[in-house]
């Protein structure tokens, strides 16, 4: 079966379409600028090796799919002979509320429940309702599944999820803590469980996506039972642009002082914290490192910030689960920074955590335990597109 993977944002809509019999990739994409002058598509065969661009006014998300799936089966760049090979496509959602614990094919009472999740990520959700919609029209007949980025999560116990506010908040506006990048979580644990050798179930991981948005959660015997963002992707670790957890009474000072209204202070938490905030400079950190090296003080700030708010939700994630028998270290800073794999680690030998500084050194897909360690280490490169193609087969097979 070939699936169709869909992330449809607000004016882009990446895809990818993956051979699920022999678990390939045979050709991704990005449209950029739907509804916006200049629209283009981006769109590589990754059997042949070619890439093409096309620049095409997209008015919508129908537009865009209509592109890709023209360019899918073009004879010159395209990888299929016709739509009918599609045999479905999974959609990456961002919020699945409390109304979805797993991946689920799109009917129309999954549809209003995900319209009723839309005030939870009202920039997100309505974009990716969209893309689904745009695939209906343009592809009638084909399975459509979603796969949500906070289904994971809906194992969490009510005591990690709940927020000590009124009570009334939850039951009238749903305020606790969903938490993300769920597909992710789910994808490197069950990898990580295979690296081990032993089944999931018998397992205490803690999973650490580290990119431009990080998240760490707790893994229990397969099952979320913590994790680091909450109610939004704002909580937890010092991110990119965001400034993770924080006292919720700064949010109200700022407001006083800086005579922001709701949306200003929303703004600076999300877009101006984090390690940009902090360092003044850049949210990545390949220019956070070549500051540090060159004398940048508060380059060197922002990454000890990052480094200490990682290292410490896995000490609070292994006394939450009693535990921690594996560590994963995954997304874009996970995967490929050297010095925070090292510095999270760092002083964890009490709990038998220590790296292997050589093997923490070289890149892709590894084991960095240093011999010895009673607690694996492992970096593991994170694939969601992977794992929605897999939930859409499992899903549209009927399993
Ligand atoms: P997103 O949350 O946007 O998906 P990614 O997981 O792609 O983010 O992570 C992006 C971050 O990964 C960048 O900000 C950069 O700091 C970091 N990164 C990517 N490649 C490298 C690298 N080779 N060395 C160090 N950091 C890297």
């Amino acid at each position: 079966m070939k699936v169709l993977v869909i992330n449809a944002g607000s004016s882009s809509l990446k895809y990818q379409l993956i051979d699920m019999d022999t678990m390939t990739v045979m050709a991704k994409g990005l449209c950029e600028r739907i509804g916006i002058d200049g629209s283009n598509l981006q769109h590589k065969n990754l059997i042949k090796n070619v890439e093409e661009k096309i620049e095409k006014p997209m008015n919508d998300h129908s537009d865009a799919i209509r592109m890709v799936i023209d360019a899918l089966v073009d004879t010159e760049y395209g990888v299929i002979a016709s739509m009918d090979e599609i045999g479905a496509v999974g959609h990456r959602v961002v919020h699945g509320g409390e109304y979805f614990s797993d991946s689920v094919i799109i009917n129309d009472d999954v549809k209003k429940a995900l319209d009723l999740c839309t005030p939870l990520a009202p920039l997100h959700n309505p974009p990716n309702i969209i893309g689904i919609e745009a695939c209906e029209k343009i592809m009638p007949g084909v399975k459509q599944v979603g796969v949500f980025d906070t289904a994971f999560h809906q194992t969490m116990p009510k005591e990690a999820y709940m927020y000590a506010i009124p009570y009334e908040y939850y039951e009238k506006y749903k305020i606790r803590k969903y938490g993300f990048h769920g597909t992710s979580h789910k994808f490197v644990a069950g990898e990580a469980a295979k690296m081990a050798g032993k089944p999931i179930e018998e397992l205490k991981i803690i999973t650490c996506h580290l990119g431009n948005g990080s998240s760490v959660t707790a893994v229990d015997g397969g099952k979320s039972v913590d994790t680091s963002m909450g109610f939004t992707p704002l909580d937890g670790v010092v991110m990119g642009t965001r400034s993770g957890s924080i006292d919720p009474a700064v949010v109200t000072y700022l407001m006083n002082v800086e005579n922001l209204d709701a949306k200003g202070v929303d703004n600076v938490l999300n877009k101006k914290s984090g390690v940009f905030g902090i360092s003044g400079i850049s949210s990545d950190f390949r220019d956070l490192i070549k500051g540090s090296e060159e004398g940048n003080e508060r380059a060197q700030i922002a990454l000890d910030m990052f480094n200490y708010s990682v290292k410490k939700l896995i000490g609070a994630y292994a006394a939450a689960m009693g535990g921690v028998d594996v560590v994963v270290f995954t997304a874009g800073v996970g995967e490929n920074t050297v010095s925070a794999r090292s510095e999270i680690c760092k002083g964890l030998e009490f709990m038998g955590i220590a790296i292997d500084e050589e093997a923490n050194k070289s890149r892709g897909l590894k084991d960095i335990t240093k011999p010895g360690a009673k607690v694996k280490t492992f970096v593991i490169p994170t694939n969601e597109e992977l794992m929605i193609a897999v939930d859409t087969k499992r899903l549209t097979e009927g399993k």
